[in-house]
Order: C-alpha cells, then structure tokens, then sequence
C-alpha cells in the first residue's frame, strides 16, 4: 500500500491538527490517543512515512528502528508503567483492523489490561 501523506498522523507530524504530545526526539513523537483504551493509552508514531510494522521492518534503517523502541521503553518509564506493567500493540493491516495508514505503536497501561486477544 502506498503512503497517504494525508493521514492523520501525518497531519499530526506537520502541525496541522493538534496532538497532546508526551514525548518527542529526531526520530518519533508520541501522544495521548484521542480515545483511550487504558488510563494511559499513548500512540509512539515514527517520523518517517511508513504505513505498517511491515513497511518499517522492511525500509527503516536500523537508527530509525532502534529509535523507536527506545523511545517505547523510555515513555512507559516516564509514566511508571514498568512497576505495574504494560502492553504495546501495532496494528498491521486488514486483519488486525489498522485504521490510520501510519506505523503507530499502542502503549496501554494504568490497570490489569485482560486477555491479549479475544478468544473466538
Ligand atoms: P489502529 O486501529 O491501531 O490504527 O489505531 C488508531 C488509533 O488512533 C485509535 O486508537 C484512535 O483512537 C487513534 N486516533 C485517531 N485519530 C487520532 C487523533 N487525531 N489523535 C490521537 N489519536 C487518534
């Protein structure tokens, strides 16, 4: 799938929508998700277009790659989420219902967060 610059991440990024920031560096910003999930439920966006974990995996350079996942460990610190726990997720793709066509990883921590997935 082709980057649609118009996501809303991306207009996030640019600055022309507003985002309540928690955390940003050269490599990502990360911000509260508008509809939480979790007592903090925070979404880690690369800066660099890439639509999926798969688009990243495959085209970001390992600065980018260590970037991010740095970046995850530091934000769940900060919101002393290790104590207690916590669970990131990334959407990739129809299957897993990804619904903004920009690599963004879930953060979600605050209370016992269930099952990983729903059983069927
Ligand atoms: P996903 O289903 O993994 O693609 O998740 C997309 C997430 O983006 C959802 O949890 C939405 O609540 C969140 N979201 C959509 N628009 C915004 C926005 N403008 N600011 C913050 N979070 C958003």
């Amino acid at each position: 799938m082709a980057y649609d610059d118009d996501n809303v991440f991306a207009r996030i990024l640019r600055g022309e929508i507003p985002c309540k920031k928690v955390y940003e560096d050269e490599q990502v910003l990360a911000f509260h998700d508008i509809n939480p999930q979790a007592p903090t439920h925070v979404l880690v966006v690369p800066k660099g277009k890439y639509v999926s974990m798969d688009d990243f995996t495959a085209k970001a350079s390992d600065a980018e790659i260590a970037g991010l996942f740095r970046a995850i460990g530091r934000i769940a610190r900060d919101f002393g989420a290790e104590k207690t726990g916590y669970r990131i997720l990334a959407n990739s793709g129809a299957h897993a219902h990804q619904e903004v066509a920009h690599l963004h990883v879930h953060i979600f921590a605050g209370r016992p967060l269930g099952p990983m997935l729903v059983r069927r």
